[in-house]
């Protein structure tokens, strides 16, 4: 399998591994596979007999054809292993009739962003050894919070890499902060910044983008890379949970092999909601794919009028990983409706503009597939209240911007199919706000809420949180924005 830009037609013929190693096209553009594997029932059947690593491993292989079936099932089997996933890499919950919760969070963060960046690590390993790739690669991420802690997790004690992430002092919850704040590993680093997520983002940018910078690296034998979901080892991972999900709906003939189901995705980056369209698109029957936004929702106005556009107030809300005015992966699902010239033309008018409107007969073909919903702070919270008042089912402000376009689905179409929601992180990394949502109260504070909501709800804390504040810190740098540069050189040189 070779990869090709989403934005000329002049960059192809580029193996996965090269695609995962950049990142990003020479052109700017995103990589995507040049043609789809294809899915039938007789494969479901097959898959359905395997655990999540193998199901992984040869969903994997079907995309990655420079990486051996072994190489992929050994990295998936540590990947998804028992220690990193206690109970399983997914679990799914049927919360209220036809409503399928896919917890995506069992992982080592508690977010669903560990299901792409336990395996990520690992591709790159091997990315750099097929590439003949002689430097070390350093990893640089700009967080609000959850990209952070999962790309760390994943990348540390990885030889031959290192991982640097910069997060926004005021910007991230406490529990976020202390996540990474007490990170292990002998590889990682992690600075605060003086300023806002996008004035790290920026200062990351500048640092790519910065000829000298990279001079200076490259002299010592290392090249910047990142981590975050425009890459193609990114993506590739998250098509995998859905086509299991599937088969562990069909296997006890909760639903019959061939059957519809929709798919309801909290969305920011379009990352997560774009896995599930390249399934279906694989041949995995999927009806409506659900494109659930909370305030911030640019991309439900997209999905109703056709037009991007970005100049807009941005909100602060409670499902803070949502909070994105420009969904990259978007790019993606334009390419495959409108080709690259028409793709690198609305990403130019974006870049200039911050608009851009798609034309009929693409948008008709959209609207085929997607339908967006979104839910305001209000009903945010009255739905994470309510699914746990109806059903005793305990959410997260992000799944619950899910939920909440779930139920308004629903009541658009009259009787659906079976709604498989993906819940994107644990109520508990988000402890604070979950409470209030219940209680109409606010907790002590957030480390205080975890210990309040457990007692009051039941529900266990996961492992990776527990204790969270008795841990030691190891880094407690704050840099200026300016100040970047000097950390990620000296950085490099340790
Ligand atoms: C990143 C994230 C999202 C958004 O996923 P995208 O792939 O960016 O659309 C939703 N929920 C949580 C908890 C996240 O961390």
């Amino acid at each position: 399998m070779e990869y090709k830009s989403t934005r000329s037609k002049n960059v192809s013929g580029v193996s996965s591994a090269f695609a995962i190693k950049s990142g990003l096209a020479p052109d700017g553009g995103l990589y995507m596979p040049e043609r789809l594997p294809h899915i039938d029932e007789k494969t479901l059947h097959a898959l359905s007999g395997m655990t999540y690593p193998e199901r992984a491993a040869e969903i994997l292989s079907m995309f990655l054809s420079d990486y051996t079936k072994e190489e992929l099932l050994k990295d998936c089997r540590a990947a998804y292993s028992e220690d990193n996933f206690p109970g399983g890499a997914t679990q799914i919950v049927n919360f209220a009739p036809d409503m399928y919760s896919l917890e995506l969070w069992h992982g080592p963060t508690c977010a669903f962003k560990d299901m792409a960046l336990q395996i990520m690590p690992r591709l790159l390993s091997s990315a750099l050894r097929k590439t003949g790739e002689k430097r070390t690669a350093l990893i640089l991420v700009a967080t609000s919070g959850d990209t952070g802690k999962a790309a760390l997790e994943g990348y540390k004690n990885t030889d031959r890499i290192k991982i640097q992430v910069f997060y926004p002092e005021n910007g991230v919850s406490r529990v976020q902060k202390l996540q990474m704040a007490t990170q292990t590993g002998d590889n990682v680093d992690v600075c605060a910044i003086k300023g806002n997520f996008d004035d790290a983002q920026t200062g990351v940018k500048r640092i790519f983008s910065d000829a000298s910078v990279r001079a200076e690296l490259d002299a010592q034998g290392v090249f910047l890379s990142s981590a975050n979901s425009i890459n193609w080892g990114r993506l590739a991972p998250q098509i995998v949970y859905y086509i299991s999900a599937y088969c562990d709906l069909a296997a006890p003939g909760k639903i019959k092999y061939g059957d519809e189901i929709d798919v309801c995705v909290p969305t920011g980056n379009f990352g997560n909601i774009f896995a599930a369209y390249i399934a279906n698109l694989m041949g995995l029957p999927i009806g409506h794919l659900i494109c659930a936004s909370n305030k911030n929702n640019i991309l439900t106005d997209f999905l109703s009028t056709g037009v991007y556009d970005r100049n807009r107030d941005f909100y602060t809300t409670i499902s803070p990983s949502m909070d994105i005015l420009i969904s990259s992966n978007l790019e993606r699902l334009l390419y495959l409706i409108c080709g690259p010239e028409a793709t690198g033309k609305y990403m130019k008018e974006l870049a200039e503009k911050g608009r851009y409107e798609i034309s009929g007969e693409d948008f008709a073909k959209i609207k085929e597939k997607f339908i967006g919903y979104f839910a305001d702070e209000d009903k945010t919270k009255s739905t994470i209240k309510a699914t746990y008042e109806k059903h005793g089912y305990l959410i997260d402000p992000h799944t619950a911007v899910a939920v909440s376009a779930a139920e308004d689905f629903i009541k658009d179409k009259g009787k659906s199919a079976p709604i498989i929601i993906a819940s994107t992180a644990s109520p508990y990394k988000f402890a604070k706000d979950v409470y209030s949502a219940l209680t109409g109260k606010s907790a002590k504070g957030d480390l205080e809420a975890l210990g309040e909501l457990s007692a009051m709800t039941g529900v266990e804390i996961p492992g990776p949180l527990r204790g969270i504040g008795d841990r030691k810190i190891r880094f407690d740098k704050v840099t200026d924005p300016v100040g970047m540069a000097d950390m990620v050189m000296s950085f490099a040189k340790k």
